[in-house]
């Protein structure tokens, strides 16, 4: 359906999008998922044919989005990070002019219009100036225009950044129901959220892919088990020489606890974590100490996601964090 093809976007000497490629399939909904200073909005922005790109190409059911940009963007349904509202005109008025733009007419407007309304529940506020309407109506607007002219696909960047928590569910809602007509991209840089609504993850850092899949998939994929920390009566010469023997650590930590005990954290290769947890059990049984405690940590997406963001922007990530940079 779409097809992102080595995508770079340069900035005079700043790469933003850096020989970026994805594809997208029909009928799913497709998170787009990176810290702020990604190159979300940029990614978007050149895919729904607003902006150039430096190199690189992205096909909209076979049609390029530049040289063919009518058929192209016929099929898109687009709200920018910063929806084009006109404060002092009605969801109504407004509808009726982005429907106009997009070729519409008479009756066929008229039924796309209310058709959108029902579709977003604008029903009760279709006839107030923009400007009196909450951040998640003005949102619901903005999804509203996008969905005129029957695109295929829609896609949004950040539509719930801003919102109060109500709102962000009421959103969420929307996006998965849309999903059931459409296919949708939507970006954000809020993990949970991606992982909530979304049946694949486009993770991007730096310009660049980092992953793409569907969420279970690449928690698995990128997130075995790796991480043991156990408590122990030795002490922490004991236990690192004891641990050293075992070829599939890759480092170990310790720390005095209360009571002469001993936390340690301990990271292998990756592998099988039980056949390392079972060689830890057996060299510690070979001594008068135990082990009192052991347990795996799986890592999570969360956790590669803050490393991601750390190497990064600077920025941090956290739910219900209002970051507004621009
Ligand atoms: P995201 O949407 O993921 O937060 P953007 O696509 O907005 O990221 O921005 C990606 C990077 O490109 C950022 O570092 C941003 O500062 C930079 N950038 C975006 N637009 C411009 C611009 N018009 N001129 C210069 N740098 C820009
Ligand atoms: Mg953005």
């Amino acid at each position: 359906m779409i097809s992102v093809e080595h995508l770079t976007k340069c900035y005079g000497d700043f790469v933003a999008v850096d020989d970026l490629s994805f594809e997208i399939d029909e009928g799913h909904v497709y998170g787009f998922l990176g810290p702020n200073g990604a190159g979300k909005s940029t990614t978007m922005n050149i895919m729904t044919g607003c902006l150039s790109a430096t190199s690189g190409r992205v096909l909209i059911d076979g049609h390029d989005i530049f040289e063919e940009p009518r058929p192209a963007k016929k099929l898109i349904g687009y709200l920018p990070e910063q929806p084009p509202l006109y404060m002092s005109e009605t969801p109504l008025e407004y509808l009726r002019f982005v429907g106009q733009a997009k070729g519409l007419r008479g009756e066929e407007l008229q039924r796309q219009i209310e058709e959108v309304i029902d579709q977003t529940k604008i029903q009760d506020v279709k006839g107030k100036r923009i400007s009196a309407l909450s951040k998640g109506y003005r949102q619901r607007v903005g999804i509203a225009q996008a969905l005129l002219g029957k695109p295929r696909v829609i896609i949004l960047d950040e539509p719930t950044v801003g919102l109060d928590p109500i709102q962000i569910i009421e959103i969420r809602e929307l996006i998965k129901e849309l999903g059931r007509s459409h296919t949708v991209i939507f970006s954000s840089h809020i993990l949970s959220e991606v992982q909530t609504i979304c049946d694949e993850i486009i993770m991007i850092a730096h310009g660049r892919l980092v992953a793409f899949d569907e969420p279970g998939k690449l928690e698995k994929k990128l997130l075995s088990p790796n991480e043991i920390n156990l408590v122990t009566d030795a002490g922490a010469e004991q236990t690192q020489s004891l641990l050293s023997a075992i070829e599939e650590i890759s480092s170990v930590s310790t720390s005095p606890m209360d009571g002469g005990y001993l936390r340690a954290e301990i990271k292998t290769g990756g592998g099988d974590i039980y056949a390392v947890s079972r060689k830890i059990f057996n060299a510690f049984k070979a001594t008068d100490k135990v082990l009192l405690e052991m347990s795996l940590k799986k890592a999570n997406l969360e956790d590669l996601f803050i490393e991601l963001n750390e190497g990064g922007a600077g920025h941090t990530l956290a739910e219900g964090k209002e970051e507004d940079e621009k």
